[in-house]
């Protein structure tokens, strides 16, 4: 591979492009008339237009990015994350047109795309599931009677959705029906794919999720867990590897059972299979997300792997350079996601001029950035400005770290989710790795962020300074 076209923006474009420079390979950037100022764009070796600021005329202009690919000439696309990267069809069409998708197989992303095609892919393997439906509801009835067996409440889910959207909890068999209707209507409208079916909805979980890579030639290793449980929207905003809630047993264990979920789909090159734990350290299988996930740095610290490189030796029809005992656990990582949205204001993004930003620096801090100062957050696209990531020897350094840098993150003229971070990084909850995925829901509120601080001197006089005085009502808590 001399040339790859990167199919994407933002920070994960330059980051791909890192690895692939270092690698020695050409890049070439697609981008939209929004991004046409966009550091990604400044990065490649050569940058092409590809169309209009919504994605639907650029980023996921599947016919017009293969021209591009065509055109200059390059061996592969990497399609980064969200965008086209989960999408069969063009997949298909790149393979179609000999030019690699450095992904796994159309057929893999076909059945890992839709989450009711993977239960049933993985049915074979023993991998224990969430109980629920395995086909797509088509009798109502039927539905309120299966819900009454596991037991209310439950979850409606899109087999096609993503991004933590298209799911839906319904408490008792009266508001069954409509919310079946409703989950099946908005499914349509955002994924073209009315199937919705039954999980019972875990109460207190865990989001923990395996990374998996695996070559050409039968081989597949996971590289250890990363817990996501910090999340707005169902949708994650701080992540770590490892997870202070496994032992080396469950480790192994979870890391067996998605090794067997990649092979249920011969699945090449860099995957996550995403799980649920509950209270009493049972997993279940969620689902395969059939890309490089926005996360995987935190994997990338611990294990000291470079993922997109060893996705692209893969798609290059190279052996894995490692084996399962070869795989590392350094320390520990946290990722911080920075959002441009207000978390004071219900996480809603927040589109303005980034009028200082100044990034922290220092050992064991990473920031995986797509952005300059002085630049214009378009609103066309996911409000994720950067990521920030630490790596330290131990979890309550890695905290440290993560304060530190947070202090030192200067961002200026947009709402952002530091102090978000920051108050995680505080909270006693988050520090004794004992919390689930409503941490958010349940913490994040005046009322709990004063009580959880009235006893810590300093945070405490700030804190309650700062909501006698706000006039705005708003929750921001210091920094470090
Ligand atoms: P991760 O599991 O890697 O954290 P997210 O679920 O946060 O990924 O999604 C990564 C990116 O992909 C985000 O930009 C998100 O908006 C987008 N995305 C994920 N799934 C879908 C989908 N089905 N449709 C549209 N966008 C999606
Ligand atoms: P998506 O494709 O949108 O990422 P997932 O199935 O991965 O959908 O679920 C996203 C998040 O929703 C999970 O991390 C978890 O917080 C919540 N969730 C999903 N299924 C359940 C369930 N059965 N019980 C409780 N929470 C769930
Ligand atoms: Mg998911």
């Amino acid at each position: 591979m001399l040339k790859v076209l990167v199919a994407n923006r933002g920070e994960i474009a330059i980051r791909v492009m890192k690895t692939l420079r270092k690698m020695g390979i050409r890049t070439v950037a697609v981008y939209s008339e929004a991004d046409e100022h966009a550091k990604h764009v400044r990065y490649a070796d050569e940058a092409v237009c590809i169309g209009p600021a919504p994605s639907i005329e650029s980023y996921l202009n599947q016919n017009k990015i293969l021209e591009v690919a065509k055109k200059y000439n390059v061996d592969g696309i990497h399609p980064g994350y969200g965008f086209l990267s989960e999408n069969a069809e063009f997949a298909r069409k790149l393979k179609a047109n000999g030019i690699k998708l450095i992904g796994p197989s159309p057929e893999s992303m076909e059945i890992m795309g839709s989450k009711l095609g993977a239960k049933d892919a993985v049915k074979k393997f023993n991998i224990p599931m969430v109980p629920g439906t395995d086909t797509p509801i088509d009798d109502f009835d039927e539905a309120i009677n299966i819900a009454q067996t596991i037991g209310f409440p439950v979850l409606i889910k899109a087999s096609a959705g993503g991004g933590g959207k298209g799911m839906r909890i319904v408490q008792n068999k009266e508001e069954m029906a409509e919310q079946i209707q409703l989950a099946m209507n908005e499914a349509k409208a955002a994924f073209g794919d009315s199937s919705v079916f039954i999980e019972k909805y875990i109460s207190s979980p865990k989001h923990i999720e395996v990374q998996i890579m695996a070559d050409q030639h039968g081989n597949t290793l996971y590289l250890n867990e990363r817990e996501c449980s910090i999340q707005r929207r169902h949708q994650k905003v701080v992540e770590e590897a490892p997870s202070p809630a496994i032992s080396p047993a469950l480790r192994k264990e979870m890391g067996e059972a998605a090794v067997n979920v990649a092979r249920s789909c011969n699945y090449e090159g860099a995957g996550t299979v995403e799980f649920l734990l509950d209270e009493n350290k049972k997993f279940y299988f969620l689902e395969m997300n059939t890309r490089l996930q926005v996360e995987h740095p935190v994997t990338e610290c611990i294990t000291g792997l470079d993922l997109v490189e060893l996705q692209v030796r893969v798609a290059r029809g190279e052996k894995l350079p490692l084996v399962q005992e070869d795989v590392k656990l350094i320390g520990h990582s946290i990722e911080l996601r920075l959002y441009a949205e207000d978390p004071e204001d219900n996480f809603m993004p927040s589109i303005n001029v980034l009028k200082k930003y100044k990034l922290p620096e220092g050992e064991g801090i990473r920031v995986d950035n797509g952005i300059d100062e002085g630049m214009m957050v378009p609103i066309y696209y996911d409000p994720m400005l950067a990521k920030l990531i630490v790596h330290a020897p131990t979890r309550s350094a890695a905290i440290q770290k993560m304060k530190e840098a947070i202090q030192q993150f200067e961002i200026e003229g947009i709402a952002n989710t530091l102090n978000f971070g920051a108050y995680v990084m505080n909270h006693p909850g988050f520090i004794s790795g004992n919390f689930d995925t409503h941490f958010v829901q349940k913490y994040w509120n005046k009322e709990e962020i004063a009580k959880t601080f009235s006893e810590s001197s300093m945070v405490a006089a700030m804190v309650s300074k700062y909501l006698l005085y706000s006039s705005k009502e708003h929750l921001t808590i210091p920094r470090g």
